[in-house]
């Protein structure tokens, strides 16, 4: 006999287990595994998407960090297909050599929000092992990774994914799709990691600071944002004006940005 999940859902690791049949149709429908993929999914919990995935692939490698999941969840595997654990908190996986020289990976997570940037940008680190990621997360944060330019929640977050990936927002997930219901709105939003020579940014150390001062203070002009990068005129020369705001300012733009500074004041 399996062993039950008896354990209550834990607040401190983000736990709430998807119960809603649709919803989780709706992921794997997305997914779409094909033979051959190399799927992991982050945060497996008491299964809710795991099974209905092995069910449709037949082999899934899951990280999750909580010990008391491990034993319920490998034995309920059993009786629909291959599932290997990784008992790990998903920040010290290393993305790159779990793929090894397979196929690139596709992650898919229904993601602990508390943990949801540092995740992304963990796996973004590796995105050259990556095809593509689809997790759950809270909409408004999903509104933010998805968002153009000029819209009220476009900002950092939205330069950063955008920047590495082509984000896809899904669809709407509400509260009572999960239990515990959290307290917010979630989404399930599709990433797809660009080719390295369509990304086009030379220095990523120094991208990631002109994006973070651009929006650090968001009512600044670019010029009095960047004061301590660059002058009007490196600005002006990328094709920008120095009295735009960074909520205006197109990715390629902040990339052409970026590399001009580069270009200009050597390396980072
Ligand atoms: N996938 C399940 C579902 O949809 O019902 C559970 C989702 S729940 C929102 C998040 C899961 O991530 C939990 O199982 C939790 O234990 C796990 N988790 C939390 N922090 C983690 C970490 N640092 N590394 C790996 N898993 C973690």
């Amino acid at each position: 006999m399996s062993r039950p999940f008896t354990e209550p859902p834990k607040k401190h690791l983000g736990q709430h287990f998807l119960h809603e049949r649709g919803i989780i149709g709706k992921i794997v429908q997305a997914v779409d595994p094909q033979p051959g993929d190399r799927l992991v999914e982050i945060g497996p919990g008491q299964g809710a998407i795991t099974f209905p995935l092995l069910d449709r692939h037949r082999a899934l490698t899951v990280i999750e960090y909580d010990r008391d999941l491990i034993a319920p969840l490998t034995e309920a595997a059993r009786a629909h297909g291959e599932l290997t654990v990784i008992h790990r908190d998903v920040l010290e996986v290393d993305f790159t050599a779990l793929a090894g020289d397979g196929p690139p990976l596709r992650l898919v997570g229904n993601l602990p929000y508390n943990l949801s940037s540092p995740i992304l940008f963990h796996v973004l680190d590796h995105a050259a092992v990556v095809r593509d990621m689809h997790f759950m997360l809270q909409k408004e944060v999903v509104d933010r990774m998805a968002a153009a330019p000029g819209s009220k929640v476009y900002g950092r977050l939205s330069v950063m994914l955008q920047a590495y990936c082509t984000v896809t927002s899904l669809f709407r997930v509400p509260p009572g799709a999960f239990r515990p219901p959290p307290k917010v709105d979630s989404a399930v939003v599709r990433l797809v990691p660009r080719r390295r020579e369509d990304i086009g940014i030379a220095d990523p150390g120094r991208f990631a600071a002109v994006v973070r001062d651009a929006f650090g203070q968001r009512r600044k002009t670019l010029r009095n944002a960047l004061a301590q990068q660059c002058d009007a005129a490196t600005i002006e020369a990328a094709g920008l004006r120095p009295d735009a705001r960074a909520e205006q300012v197109a990715v390629a733009d902040f990339v052409r940005l970026a590399n001009l500074l580069g270009q200009r004041s050597g390396p980072t």
